[in-house]
């Protein structure tokens, strides 16, 4: 049997017990008359994870990519005008799903490291008078990167051209870890998926449509089959899929929207926060920076570390999953070699972070880079203890719920 792995990387995350659980369940039928007492609730529950009242949730069979597939297809026609921004491997990507759909891009290049630029999302929706722009696209956390943006800024850039652009937003690796308010950012699409903040494995994509985007879908021309909103809706309103869905992911979803709201999702917001906030101390203490310029891009779910010129963040990676069974995150694309990166989402802790930053510590000494080994892990515990409320005498804050 293979050891126990640490998987510290920004997706697949930890799955919790309870919902490891809740899959390794029979088989069940997916016609039956009571199933709609499942799924129904499933939905509505999900509505309050999107923050959204008036929108309509989307499951499907596939991984968050589809769930991008879905969004755009639904809603947009070949030749539409997209506008989008590109910072990070998953910003670029979805650029290139919208390409290969047909989609005219109009890509506002920024530096990796840094995020959404929402004065030239201003100036682009403005110079736009003829209204072409039908789309206009934001990567809320960037998972390459570790660089989270500003979604209300967007929606504001868009009101103050007063332009009628859907807004799209990837929520693939914050949303059920970072604050995300669909209604209230006025976002008209939201996509996420399964393996990240919901704590699950890959295998569902999750989308939701505001009432302006099930508008856009009556007229949108893209070819659609399997991800077509309209079949989804049909069958959605009694609690049945168009197709076989995964039920056992489905019980997966119950149970780890239970332990969402057991926490209370602001609490989960705050956790995610404080990890971040000692990973981000650890980061200092060696000396190193992150590849997120400056502190109002850091993400709360995954820190993009870059290693000392002349080091090789692959090494770091490969000698923690060799020689201490720690699976950390690789730097993607022009960042490969240059970084490494930590997750800290979805089902994790203070000391599941401590470990790994300890398992890090030693790959970089491994891998011939000078951090002086305990400093991170001296600091993030300092930093653990100060938000945790110990070293100010406070009683503990309730913990996870018990059957995490
Ligand atoms: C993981 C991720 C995706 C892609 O999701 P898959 O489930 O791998 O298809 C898209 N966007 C972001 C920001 C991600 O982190």
């Amino acid at each position: 049997m293979s050891r126990r792995k640490a998987l510290l990387i920004p997706g697949p995350t930890n799955v919790p017990d309870a919902v490891r659980m809740a899959m390794d369940i029979p088989l069940e039928d997916h016609r039956a008359p009571d199933f709609p007492e499942f799924t129904l609730p499933l939905f509505r529950d999900l509505k309050n994870v999107f923050k959204t009242a008036t929108g309509q949730v989307f499951l499907y069979p596939s991984s968050g990519t589809g769930a991008w597939e879905a969004a755009m297809t639904n809603t947009l026609s070949p030749g539409d005008r997209v506008l989008a921004s590109r910072f990070g491997v998953f910003s670029g990507l979805w650029i290139d799903l919208c390409r290969r759909h047909g989609y005219e891009v109009e890509i506002i290049d920024v530096p990796w490291g840094e995020g959404a630029p929402a004065e030239i999302y201003a100036e682009r929706l403005a110079a736009d008078r003829e209204r072409k722009i039908k789309a206009v696209l934001v990567c809320h956390n960037e998972t390459a990167t570790g660089v989270t943006s500003d979604v209300a800024a967007i929606r504001r850039a868009i009101d103050a051209a007063d332009h009628p652009a859907l807004l799209y937003v990837d929520g693939v690796s914050s949303i059920a870890s970072i604050d995300f308010r669909m209604d209230e950012w006025g976002v008209d699409l939201a996509v996420s998926g399964s393996q990240k903040g919901f704590m699950l494995p890959a295998g569902l994509g999750i989308v939701a449509a505001s009432r302006k985007a099930l508008a856009a879908h009556a007229s949108a021309r893209s070819p659609r089959c399997y991800f077509d909103f309209a079949d989804m809706i049909r069958t959605n309103k009694d609690g049945y899929f168009p197709y076989t869905p995964s039920t056992v992911m489905l019980r997966g979803l119950r149970a780890s929207l239970d332990l969402l709201f057991a926490e209370g999702l602001e609490n989960v917001f705050a956790r995610h926060r404080r990890l971040a906030e000692g990973v981000r101390r650890a980061v200092a203490a060696w000396g190193l920076s992150l590849c997120a310029r400056e502190p109002r891009w850091h993400s709360d779910t995954v820190s993009t570390i870059l290693v000392p010129e002349g080091a090789d963040a692959n090494a770091v990676v490969r000698a923690a999953y060799d020689r201490y069974d720690l699976s950390l995150g690789v730097g993607l694309a022009q960042l490969a070699g240059k970084a490494f990166r930590i997750g800290h989402l979805g089902h994790a802790n203070e000391l599941m972070l401590l470990s790994g930053l300890a398992g890090a510590e030693m790959a970089m000494r491994d891998a011939g880079i000078a951090v002086e080994l305990g400093s991170g892990v001296a600091a993030a515990q300092a930093s653990y203890r100060q938000s945790s409320g110990a070293d100010a005498g406070l009683q503990p804050r309730p913990r996870l719920a018990k059957s995490a």
